[in-house]
């Protein structure tokens, strides 16, 4: 399948201060990161918070700005050129449920009708776009088209912000924690509402969670992000058989469902990950990582493909990487 996203040495690093006499630090919220997103795939993305994931989003909205490397959009490289702006509305994003999400006075219908026409559709159109939209997410027009986010259930509130997001004819659809917000029996249904319009409106989905069950259940393949990096990348199902990267073990070993069978042997992590402003040398894991040994805070593992489509970034796999002749 033809990429719809490639990312390359995709990078935001951004300058903080901890006080206006202390000297300026720099984040490196994304730090060199390749990817790609197939037409009409999931992609599922899973590490920590302050991981980069939110980051990468965002990089793909432009909500915050590309400092080094580049993203192609369908053949294009995205960038702050205005004259992209048609390429942008191709890119939406739905949140996790808050109220602040939604205009609490304007009716859902005219929530859903603002994007379009604020881009220059008529208003009956625009209208005539929602209620279609209303009945595609589950929503009934005749019984919710002039109800206002107060009168609404979470669920039912997710399920508008889809719809908004769908007015634009997105062709990427990135949800950040979109369901996390919900109570289980809420969430399945979103998840199969998910499934549905994907397939209806030909969509290609980046799924964030920390939840690695829905995640599992939505996502073609998975992205697992440490510290602004990609550490590994597969098949959805093969990663949750068998994770490569020490740091994927960890994170599925706490999952709770998880059938023992397919546990690798790794405990859960402990503690939380280090500070992005000063990332640790070689492998950024090793700090935690329970299979380290000294090359791994020398020397930066480069991505080594296990199988097609499955790359894992660490020194374990490699076999020029000297980690099996050198002492733990
Ligand atoms: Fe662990 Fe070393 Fe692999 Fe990093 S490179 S994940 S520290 S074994
Ligand atoms: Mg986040």
């Amino acid at each position: 399948r033809q990429p719809l996203i490639t990312a390359k040495d995709l990078t935001c690093h951004f300058p903080v201060r901890a006080g206006i006499l202390a000297p300026k630090k720099v984040v490196r919220a994304v730090d060199g990161i390749d990817f790609t997103i197939a037409k009409g795939e999931t992609l599922g993305v899973v590490g920590e918070s302050g991981c980069g994931k939110s980051t990468t989003a965002r990089l793909l909205i432009g909500l915050v700005p590309i400092t080094g490397g580049k993203i192609i959009y369908d053949g294009q490289e995205l960038n702050a050129d205005l004259s992209l702006r048609d390429l942008r509305r191709g890119v939406q994003m739905v949140f996790q449920d808050s109220f602040a999400s939604l205009n609490p006075r304007m009716t859902i219908e005219e929530t859903i009708a603002f994007g379009p026409k604020v881009n220059g559709v008529p208003q009956a159109e625009a209208l005539a776009i929602a209620r279609d939209l209303l009945d595609r997410i589950g929503l009934d027009p005749a019984r919710f088209a002039g109800r206002y986010p107060h009168e609404l259930s979470g669920g039912q509130r997710q399920r508008v912000n889809i719809g908004r997001a769908l007015a634009m004819r997105p062709r990427l659809l990135i949800l950040d924690e979109a369901v996390s917000a919900l109570d289980k029996s809420v969430e399945a249904q979103v998840l199969n509402l998910l499934e549905d319009l994907r397939r209806d409106f030909d969509l290609t989905y980046m799924f964030i969670s920390h939840d690695l069950n829905v995640v599992r259940f939505i996502s073609d393949r998975l992205m697992v992000m440490y510290l602004g990096e990609v550490v590994e990348v597969g098949p959805a199902e093969a990663l949750y058989h068998k994770q490569a990267h020490p740091y994927t073990a960890a994170l599925f070993s706490a999952m709770p469902s998880m059938d023992p069978d397919a546990r690798t042997q790794v405990p859960p992590l402990a503690g939380d990950p280090p500070n992005p402003i000063d990332p640790p040398s070689g492998c950024r894991f090793h700090t935690r990582c329970p299979l380290a040994k000294s090359v791994c805070s020398s020397l930066k593992p480069r991505a080594i493909t296990l199988n097609e489509g499955h790359q894992v970034a660490c020194h374990l796999h490699d076999p020029a990487s000297g980690y099996e002749e050198v002492a733990a």
